[in-house]
């Protein structure tokens, strides 16, 4: 039995699930002919009470869209030195878009209104870079899977207002947060200018991702997906996937958080431990007492096919999610309580 905690990607599809995905109703999705893509964008469209949907193969490739989306070359997006976009996207901001990101230095990977009204360069200033866009990442990431609060997301939706820039959500792990938070998809659907959802996360989807927002702001995305490569064919297997995963999958995800919460519970506990970052939802970043001890520590994990990633900077990561079983976790906490 291996314990793989690496990541909420890890997962692979149920009997259920492919189940799903082998009876699926197919056509060529590039014509906007394949019904089962097409439910799955109406259904995530209708969920955040949006007028648009577009499925995506990989959650980078849709907010790389999204970046383009709202973007010109030369401009400039605001977003957390922790984001996802900045980071683990392979300089696609630059790559695809042409455009720089103003970092802002916020708190497990989410900042204040305050911090954005102060970032945005004055339009007229026309030797900074024009600000065109503001970035939030929920849950973020790097951020130990940390959940926003959706006031100070109303307040930046406010000062995005006054400014003219375009609000864009990296919602891959959205779903935690609506399930930690109790709240409703159609409340992020009226803040937001575009929303990316991956289904290939905690939803346990082997691949897919979608964009969500409103005609005006998705007139664009087909297009550009099919410059990125994206334009699929019968793709109505994949969403099927997504449409049981919305089905079986969502409500689960408390049980991968109550899992977190007891993992950050007995790491805490443990003399080797350093700090571990507060748990919302599924993801524990934590750091040993020596960054010396990360490699001994990791190898005593893998003797007992225990499998977790190192994030740099001596901090670690584990991330619970649809495969890591009840059986999984009663061993994994007694092999961590007893290092
Ligand atoms: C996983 C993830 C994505 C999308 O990644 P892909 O591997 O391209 O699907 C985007 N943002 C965040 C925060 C993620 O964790």
């Amino acid at each position: 039995m291996i314990i793989d905690l690496r990541s909420d990607t890890v997962t692979k599809p149920t009997k259920g699930m492919l189940d799903a995905m082998m009876t699926a109703k197919v056509g060529d999705d590039v014509y906007k002919e394949d019904p089962t893509v097409n439910a799955l964008e109406a259904r995530i469209a209708d969920m955040f009470g949006m007028e648009k949907a577009l499925f995506f193969p990989t959650g980078t490739m849709a907010n790389q869209t999204a970046l383009k989306l709202h973007t010109n070359p030369g401009d400039q997006v605001i977003c957390d030195s922790n984001s996802h976009i900045y980071h683990y996207e392979g300089g696609g901001a630059s790559f695809n878009c042409g455009i720089s990101c103003k970092l802002l230095q916020g708190s497990g990977g989410m900042f204040t209104a305050k911090q954005v009204e102060e970032a945005i360069n004055p339009p007229d200033f026309y030797h900074s870079p024009l600000t065109s866009l503001v970035e939030i990442e929920n849950t973020a990431n790097r951020g130990g899977g940390s959940c926003w609060d959706f006031n100070e997301i109303k307040k930046i939706r406010k000062v995005c207002d006054t400014h003219s820039l375009g609000l864009h959500l990296d919602g891959a792990r959205l779903w935690n947060a609506l399930i930690a938070k109790n709240e409703s998809p159609k409340d992020y659907g009226q803040v937001f200018d575009s929303i990316s959802v991956c289904l290939s996360k905690g939803l346990g989807c082997p691949v897919g991702s979608v964009l969500v927002g409103n005609e005006a702001v998705m007139q664009k995305a087909i297009r550009i997906r099919k410059i990125l490569g994206g334009g699929m064919r019968q793709v109505g297997y994949l969403a099927a996937a997504g449409l049981y995963a919305l089905d079986n999958n969502l409500e689960r995800l408390a049980s991968d958080h109550k899992k977190a919460k007891e993992i950050e519970s007995v790491l805490s506990k443990l003399a080797i431990v350093k700090h571990v970052q507060t748990v919302e939802t599924n993801i524990i970043i934590f750091e040993l007492q020596q960054q010396a001890h990360e490699a001994q520590f990791l190898k005593a994990l893998d003797d007992n096919n225990i499998k977790l990633i190192g994030m740099g900077n001596g901090k670690l990561r584990i991330v619970t999610h649809l495969d890591y079983t009840n059986a999984m976790h009663d061993k994994f906490l007694d092999v961590l309580s007893h290092l």
